[in-house]
């Protein structure tokens, strides 16, 4: 018997991974179609799929038709053989769902938040995820982990190094919830774990270069580049709400001025005075619908400056796709016009051709189903492999 190597170990977990993403993308889908579509032999094929049936990942559902010969058996991902739990913090509002290994929601939670210490937010958070928990139908594998997105910078071991918004600094929150739970648990920026919640089940499932605009208390942004998450050198890429929009524009709290996120956020509500009739963005939306002129010209307006900002990113990624989400998006009806028609008119005549603005599909939803996604992907395989769509 032959000794297997790291290397030999390691090119088989990548081959199990890229036959569990092609069937998951391709099912119901026989073997031979796999070994067409991956370029993999077909024993290769055979023997992990042996494998990962063995282990509950897979399913075969009966034949399907022949092209000559044996009818070949055809199969399904099992994206019930267990359940993942994905959490949003956002400064007013923790939200969470239950969802299986495909993303489908089998439930739901939510709380609003008025203290932001550190020990109150967790233990609440801690209380959302058992509830959740306790939903899940039985499987297989049960819970398989659970995945956090926060409105801050985070680093790879899941501590919270700076989030403005809720006055946290350095909070190891994986490893408090891990010690907790004990599960595994991942910690992404809300921006970033949006754009992944987008990428694997929303509006952008046909994309492999991709921006997407979380647009709420602030604005961050997830890169998507060549169908992976890009996070910079140190992970802070996105922090696109500090880039500067006016020159000589209001003060921002990070000590830059005429950041992007004053104008185009949440936070361009606040030196309206007594001009807006609320200060929280589902309050002013029911006013719009009524047709209060002032909300509606404000959201217009906000629609403009995000248009400015984007603009200034599609100049500079060349994404085939933009999805705005975040809870602006629910006030896409005001600030869509606007916000579209600035890009159409400023960007370079090269990206116009192909390139698409959409809302998010998940609606307020990315963010959460992103986040059980990254605990679901560490599941099925540390290896990152990205299969074309096609
Ligand atoms: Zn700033």
């Amino acid at each position: 018997m032959t000794k297997i190597t790291g290397d030999q170990a390691l090119v088989k977990k990548i081959n199990r991974s890229i036959i569990l993403e092609t069937i998951r993308r391709h099912a119901p889908v026989s073997r031979a179609k796999v070994s067409a579509l991956t370029g993999l032999n077909k024993a290769t094929v055979s023997n992990l799929v042996q494998e990962l049936a063995a282990h509950h990942l897979l399913q075969e559902i009966g034949p399907g038709e022949s092209s000559g010969g044996r009818k070949p058996q055809l199969l399904l991902f099992n994206g019930q053989a267990g359940y993942a739990v994905g959490v949003e913090l956002r400064v007013n509002q923790m939200t969470g769902v239950l969802t299986d290994l495909e993303g489908n929601i089998t439930a739901e939670a939510d709380d609003s938040l008025i203290e932001h210490d550190v020990e109150s937010v967790t233990q609440r958070m801690i209380a959302m995820i058992k509830e959740l928990m306790q939903l899940a139908p039985p499987s297989p594998y049960g819970i398989i982990g659970i995945g956090v997105g926060v409105p801050g910078m985070v680093d790879g071991n899941g501590t919270v190094l700076f989030a403005p918004n809720l006055g946290w600094d350095m909070v190891p929150l994986q490893q408090r919830l891990e010690e907790e739970l004990g599960l595994p648990v991942t910690i992404d920026n809300e921006a970033n774990a949006g754009a992944q919640g987008e990428l694997r089940f929303g509006a952008g499932q046909d994309a492999r270069h991709l921006l997407y605009i979380s647009a709420g208390s602030g604005i961050g942004s997830g890169i998507i580049i060549n169908g992976e998450l890009y996070k910079g050198a140190r992970g802070y890429a996105g922090e696109s709400g500090h880039m500067s929009i006016e020159a000589d524009g209001k003060a921002c709290s990070c000590g830059n001025r005429g950041c992007w996120e004053l104008y185009a956020s949440e936070k361009s509500y606040d030196d309206k005075g007594d001009r807006l009739p609320a200060r929280r963005t589902s309050a002013l939306i029911r006013h719009a619908e009524e047709g209060h002129a002032e909300t509606i010209r404000h959201f217009q307006e906000l629609g403009r400056y995000l248009g400015i900002g984007i603009t200034n990113l599609v100049n500079g990624f060349n994404p085939q796709s933009v999805i705005i989400g975040g809870p602006l998006s629910d006030a896409r009806a005001w600030i869509g016009d606007t916000l579209k028609q600035v890009v159409a008119e400023r960007t370079l005549p090269y990206h116009k051709e192909l390139m698409e603005i959409r809302f998010a599909e998940l609606g307020s939803r990315s963010t959460m189903i992103g986040a059980a996604y990254s605990a679901i992907s560490q599941f099925l395989g540390p290896v990152r492999v990205s299969v074309p769509a096609t």
